[in-house]
């Protein structure tokens, strides 16, 4: 017997539902009528709730406060449906993905984001298909949280935003999708992650402190060196992420280093990571040696938006070290 399972649908805004206006494109509130035909078609599986944010909002703005705000309105449905659908912008969209997998690692329900390069009131937009492909995810055995774009399934932890011009918007450099999806095939190259155990050390939920900054710097060559050492010198973070060459190389740059070390005294948490969509910080060069001297962590595979969330948790509930070390080796990228 086929059980109708009840998806609670969070349309915080984004291009998915956006309409022109004499400044470009801005969120729009009539997404729900517009895809009430194709939330039709999964009609007798799925029975769909939806939350509209005030106000919708272009997702480059989003915030931590935004952020925190979403884990409390996941917490308070989470008895009351059996899936989540949250409709998001993709400038921040893999973000926001990293965000919430960290910090309710063990929620027990699917989380599924999605959102569209373009308007879903567009001829030739690629918002029905990420639609489809994210309301037939709520079919599978699965109840983790993933981004479902342009039929492919991909784990939050790892993703990133890859394209605004072709439909395969999203990735994870590092690992494969999750599963594909057709409306011809349906599921099909299935590869779904074991459940988590609860018991496991950075399973439990966390919050996050909207006032908490987390510094991210691209190393470059030439003056962006000074740059970076007087910022980690004047405005102290919680947390740098350093986006670096390759394998993790930096110049060996005396004052950057002195810099990094101050911050390890006070046991502020840089993660190194690479520069490089398929780049993993290694200790494979000497040259990479002084950094981690420095007390810097090296994130090994872990991305740009994995690393932030990783560090606005680590800093919002003061972990040590190791926690984060084993947050890194949990997923899978260290
Ligand atoms: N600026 C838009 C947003 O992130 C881009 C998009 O949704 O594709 O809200």
């Amino acid at each position: 017997m086929n059980t109708i399972r009840n998806i609670a649908v969070f349309y915080t805004g984004g291009t998915i539902g956006m309409k022109p206006t004499a400044e470009g494109l801005a969120p729009a509130t009539d997404l729900h009528d517009l895809a009430a035909p194709l939330f039709q078609e999964f009609s007798h599986q799925l029975h769909c709730d939806w939350f509209v944010s005030t106000p919708l909002i272009d997702s480059s703005s989003v915030t931590l406060e935004n952020w925190q705000h979403w884990l409390n309105w996941l917490d308070q449905q989470q008895n009351h449906y059996d899936g989540f659908l949250i409709l998001h912008g993709t400038d921040t969209l893999a973000y926001s993905a990293n965000i919430i997998a960290l910090a309710r690692p063990d929620f027990a329900k699917p989380i599924i984001l999605t959102g569209a390069l373009w308007p879903f009131s567009q001829p030739d937009s690629d918002a029905p298909l990420n639609l489809r492909t994210a309301l037939a995810a709520f079919a599978l055995s699965f109840d983790q949280t993933a981004i479902a774009f342009n039929g492919k399934l991909w784990r939050a932890v790892g993703s990133t935003k890859i394209s605004t011009q072709c439909a395969d918007g999203f990735q994870t450099p590092h690992f494969a999708p999750l599963a594909h999806w057709s409306a011809k095939k349906g599921w099909y190259n299935q590869q779904l992650p074991a459940q988590i155990k609860p018991e496991q050390p950075s399973c439990q939920a966390c919050n996050l402190h909207p006032e908490v900054k987390i510094h991210c710097f691209t190393l470059t060559p030439g003056a962006n060196i000074d740059m970076i050492t007087a910022s980690l010198n004047q405005h102290t973070p919680d947390g740098v992420v350093l986006q670096t060459y390759g394998n993790g190389n930096a110049p060996d740059n005396a004052a950057l280093l002195q810099a990094l070390k101050q911050l390890n005294k006070q046991n502020i948490p840089v993660l190194n990571i690479s520069q490089v969509l398929q780049g993993q910080v290694s200790d494979t060069y000497a040259q990479g040696q002084a950094l981690q001297s420095s007390g810097v962590i090296n994130a090994g595979q872990c991305n740009l938006e994995t690393a932030q969330a990783l560090l606005t948790l680590a800093a919002s509930n003061h972990w040590p070290r190791q926690k984060i070390i084993q947050c890194l080796q949990q997923h899978q990228l260290i």
